[in-house]
């Protein structure tokens, strides 16, 4: 019998709150460990390095690739790539302690070619027609890009079927919860 997983990586389509539902459970629960990414593209205001991110340098990005130090890592939305430091995860989770990796679809991909074990979450928005509001926005795209959005999403939506677990954010505190409730399982598995 293998050892149940620690290591929780929720993704999901673009505009779906999935970095709502990270902090949160960065707010409200210490215990929880959530990995900082590397990243190419610069801090918003009030971004600060090596909480949010770790911003880093496109040489220093070719480099960690080049040492294998990234458990996975993409470019987002066509522009700045984003990485998961390896040797962070692989620490906490040889101390025995829960891990969160909140990454993008290709990233998840990578992770559950590399770490099976890993429990895959699905952050799925309440409605489709929800998801175009929240992505389709302000309606100051045009039409092409409006096009090219909604095609992404429908792509995104249909990678659900890949994932172990589905969590419906309707609610970021109850997204939240059902989160956290993933990770009691896990460890009240681990102490039997
Ligand atoms: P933002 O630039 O808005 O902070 O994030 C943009 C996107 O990058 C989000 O969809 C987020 O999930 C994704 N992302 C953040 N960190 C990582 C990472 O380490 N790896 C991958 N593959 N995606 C990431």
């Amino acid at each position: 019998m293998t050892a149940p997983s620690r290591l929780v990586v929720l993704a999901g389509p673009t505009a779906v709150g999935k970095g709502t539902v990270a902090a949160r459970v960065r707010e409200t629960q210490p215990d929880i460990w959530i990995s900082v990414s590397v990243t190419t593209r610069a801090p918003r205001p009030g971004e600060v390095d090596g909480r949010h991110y770790w911003f880093i340098t496109e040489e220093e990005f070719d480099r960690l690739i080049a040492e294998d130090g990234l458990l996975e890592w993409a470019v987002v939305h066509g522009r700045h790539r984003y990485g998961t430091p390896r040797a962070a995860v692989e620490e906490r989770l040889a101390a025995g302690d829960s891990a969160l990796l909140e990454i993008d679809l290709q990233g998840a991909r990578q992770v559950r070619e590399r770490m099976p074990e890993a429990l895959m979450v699905f952050l799925a928005p309440p409605s489709w027609d929800e998801l175009v509001r929240r992505l389709v926005g302000r309606g100051t795209e045009t039409e092409a890009e409006r096009e090219r959005r909604l095609r992404t999403a429908r792509e995104e939506l249909a990678a659900q079927a890949e994932f172990d677990v589905t969590i419906v954010n309707t609610d970021v505190d109850e997204a939240c919860a059902e989160l956290v409730e993933l990770f009691s399982n896990m460890s009240s598995s681990t102490a039997e």
